[in-house]
């Protein structure tokens, strides 16, 4: 397999959401309570236990640093303070067991390919996708809930411009 750069929200993020309770950039109101149900932290990629922490909820442009064209989504992170998930770390193991749809799209925000993937095997779906060649990036979603959940990268080409 072609190696990957597994990219989940940038840090600054969760530390400006901790910090304020509002959404960067929107400045809508976040909000914060227990967890209820096992949904990934999408800073450490890890799933919030439900009833042991507590979690904050806010908008984010799950395009934001790659594209010029947003589309805002609800998403989840950590109360408190969390390692954000490495880069070079593989697909997360914890977000393996729910299904989750992979979106390949190409720059300008058109998206190319998905691929439903709910058997835990994504790394054969993640290989026949960057094959395309005019895939330039993955986007992971809930397939049950809809919602953003990380972005891959060919290793040896970073779309995110500050990086
Ligand atoms: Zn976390």
């Amino acid at each position: 397999m072609r190696p990957i750069r597994i990219v989940a929200i940038p840090t600054e993020i969760a530390k400006v959401v901790r910090s304020t309770l509002r959404a960067p950039v929107y400045g809508f109101p976040a909000y914060e309570d227990a967890a209820t149900d096992a949904a990934p932290c999408r800073h450490c990629l890890r799933l919030i236990a439900p009833g042991e922490t507590r979690r904050i909820l806010f908008t984010y442009d799950r395009f934001s640093g790659v594209e010029s064209l947003p589309q805002p989504g609800p998403i989840y992170v950590h109360r408190e303070d969390c390692s954000r998930y490495p880069e070079d770390g593989g697909f997360p193991e914890e977000l393996r067991g729910s299904p989750r749809t992979l979106e390949g799209y190409a720059r300008g925000r058109r998206l190319v390919i998905q691929e439903y993937v709910s058997d835990r095997r994504f790394e054969p779906a993640i290989e026949s996708l960057f094959a395309h060649s005019e895939i330039d990036y993955l986007h992971v979603q809930s397939t049950t809930a809809g919602c953003f959940t990380f972005r891959i990268e060919r290793a040896c080409q970073s779309v995110d411009p500050s990086r």
